[in-house]
C-alpha cells in the first residue's frame, strides 16, 4: 500500500458563509487533504500546531489512520485563517491570516516518511514545500497546491517548487494571477514550460480541468442542492485525487481521469457541511454511488 506524505497547514478557521458563521473550527490545507486522502490510502502528515490546538482534533485524525508522527506541537499560537464567502461561493475573501507557529517552522521528516512514493505539498509557504521536497527520497509522484497569498508574497520560491513537481493543483483565478495570462489554455502552456507535467485547474462549483501535454479531461461540478461551506474543497479534491492514485499506484491516463472524478466526488461531499464534518459520516458506499452519478452526469452517445 502506497503511503502519501503531505506537508501543509493545520489551523483554526473562522468562516462566514450566507448560511452560517463558525469560529476556530479545525481547518487547514493538510487537514482537509489528509482526511480526504484517508478514504483511499494511508497518510503521513507533516505540519505544526500551537499548544492551543485542541488535542481531540489530532486524535480524530489518528483515528482516521493518519500518521501524525510528523506533526509538531510547538509553544505558541496555531495558524489562523478568517474568510468570508458571499452568495458567489466560488470566491473566498480572506479577512485575516495569522501564520503564528508557521513563521518559524522547520519541517523535519521522520525517518520512515522519507521513502514515501507519493508526496503532496499542500498550500503552505513554498519555502517549506521546498524544505520537505529536499528531504524526500526519490518519490514516484510529487504534486503541489498554492494560493493567491503565496503567489503575491513568494513567487520566486513557488516557481522553484513548480519546477520540481509532476502535478500542480491550482484554481482558475490563481493560474491567471500566477502567469499574467487570462486564457486558461495559454496559462497552462506557460506553467508547462516551467516544468509541471500535469495541471489541474479547479473551477469551484463548475468542476475541474486536468491538462496534460497529450490530452485535456473535464470533470463537471456536481449539481448539489446543499452547499454550506466551500472551505477545503480544493484540498479535499487533491486528497481524493492523490489518494486514489496512490491506492492504485499506476499513473496511466485511465487512472488520471478516474482520479479527477474521485477528487470531484470527495470535494462535493466536503462542501455539504462546515469544516470536515461531512467526512465524519461519509462511507465508501456513498463515494462509489456518487462516482457513478458523475459518470451518468456527462455520459453521452456518439452521434451517427
Ligand atoms: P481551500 O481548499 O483552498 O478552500 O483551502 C482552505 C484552507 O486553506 C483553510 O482551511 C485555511 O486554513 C487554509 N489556508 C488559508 N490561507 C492559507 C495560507 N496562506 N497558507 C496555508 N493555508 C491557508
Amino acid at each position: 500500500m502506497n503511503k502519501i506524505l503531505v506537508v501543509g497547514s493545520i489551523g483554526l478557521d473562522s468562516v462566514e458563509t450566507p448560511f452560517g458563521k463558525v469560529k476556530d473550527i479545525p481547518g487547514g490545507s493538510a487537514t482537509y487533504f489528509s482526511m480526504a486522502a484517508s478514504f483511499f490510502s494511508p497518510v503521513n502528515l507533516v505540519a505544526i500546531v500551537g499548544q492551543d490546538f485542541p488535542p481531540q482534533h489530532i486524535k480524530y485524525l489518528q483515528r482516521k489512520g493518519i500518521d501524525t508522527a510528523g506533526l509538531v506541537v510547538s509553544p505558541g499560537r496555531t495558524f489562523r485563517w478568517k474568510g468570508k464567502y458571499e452568495y458567489d461561493l466560488n470566491r473566498a475573501h480572506t479577512l485575516d491570516t495569522q501564520l503564528n507557529v508557521f513563521a518559524n517552522f522547520q519541517p523535519e521528516l521522520p525517518a520512515d516518511y522519507r521513502d514515501s512514493k507519493f508526496v503532496f505539498l499542500a498550500n503552505i509557504d513554498p519555502e517549506l514545500q521546498l524544505d520537505v521536497l529536499q528531504q524526500a527520497k526519490k518519490p514516484k509522484l510529487v504534486a503541489c497546491d498554492t494560493m493567491n497569498f503565496w503567489i503575491e508574497k513568494k513567487k520566486p520560491a513557488l516557481r522553484r517548487v513548480i519546477k520540481q513537481v509532476d502535478i500542480l493543483f491550482i484554481n482558475e483565478a490563481e493560474i491567471r494571477q500566477l502567469t499574467g495570462q487570462s486564457n486558461l489554455v495559454k496559462a497552462t502552456k506557460i506553467v508547462f514550460s516551467w516544468g509541471a507535467k500535469i495541471i489541474v485547474v479547479k473551477q469551484g462549483e463548475y468542476g475541474a480541468l486536468m491538462f496534460t501535454k497529450d490530452f485535456v479531461f473535464s470533470a463537471p461540478g456536481f449539481p448539489l442542492e446543499q452547499v454550506y461551506d466551500p472551505t477545503g474543497a480544493g484540498d479535499s479534491f487533491a486528497g481524493g485525487f492523490m489518494g486514489y492514485l496512490a491506492k492504485n499506484g499506476e499513473l496511466t491516463e485511465k487512472r488520471l481521469r478516474q482520479a479527477t472524478i474521485f477528487g470531484s466526488v470527495i470535494a462535493s461531499f466536503n462542501v455539504e457541511d462546515f469544516s470536515f464534518n461531512r467526512f465524519r459520516t461519509l462511507t465508501g458506499k456513498e463515494i462509489r454511488r456518487r462516482f457513478k452519478e458523475f459518470k451518468n452526469l456527462s455520459h453521452f452517445e456518439e452521434s451517427l
